[in-house]
């Protein structure tokens, strides 16, 4: 049995999360989306609200569970049995990161493996910070989130309003 973590923050969950998730679910059993709940910096989003958020962008695929996690990402995906690390790449600040963080990774647990995904051209160009920013001016987010995405992003900046 094939089990891949698919680690980030999601705050919150873009389409472009969901199409990286989506391919990586044909590599493996099982994805589960980990959600880091000890930010290094302030979230829009609780961990609580962003499982929630990303629980109802999957829920039509069995293959993928979602988890929060509070530990070192290798140590959580050893926890849970995970082969690979995946994670993916609009450009080449991505790339510096994750090349980085996949030889510091490859010490700490040589058994699990990064695969890196490169972004679908029509979401090369979409973070979760952009669609939180656009969504702060009032602006739509339709076009870059599920709907339900798109309602919690407005409620929480009605609410902060
Ligand atoms: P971080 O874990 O650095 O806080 P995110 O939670 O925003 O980053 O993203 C989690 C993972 O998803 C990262 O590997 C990131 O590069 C990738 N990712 C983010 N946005 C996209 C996108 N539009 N298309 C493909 N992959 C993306």
């Amino acid at each position: 049995m094939k089990i891949a973590l698919y680690p980030g923050s999601f705050d919150p969950v873009t389409n472009g999360h969901l199409d990286t998730a989506l391919r990586a679910t044909r590599l493996v059993d099982t994805l589960v989306i980990g959600v880091f709940d000890r930010p290094l910096r302030n979230l829009l989003f609780s961990t609580a609200e962003r499982v929630a958020l990303i629980e109802a962008a999957v829920a039509d695929y069995p293959s993928i569970r979602v988890m929060p996690y509070n530990s070192l990402t290798v140590e959580f995906a050893a926890s849970i049995g995970a082969d690979l690390i995946v994670r993916g790449l609009r450009d080449s600040m991505d790339f510096e990161r994750e090349l980085q963080t996949a030889q510091v990774n490859q010490t700490l647990a040589p058994d699990i493996d990064m695969v890196l995904f490169m972004a679908s051209h029509k979401y090369t160009f979409l973070s979760a910070s952009t669609v939180r920013e656009i969504a702060s001016l009032g602006g739509s987010v339709d076009a870059f989130v599920p709907a339900h995405v798109a309602d919690a992003l407005q409620r929480k900046f009605a609410s902060t309003a």
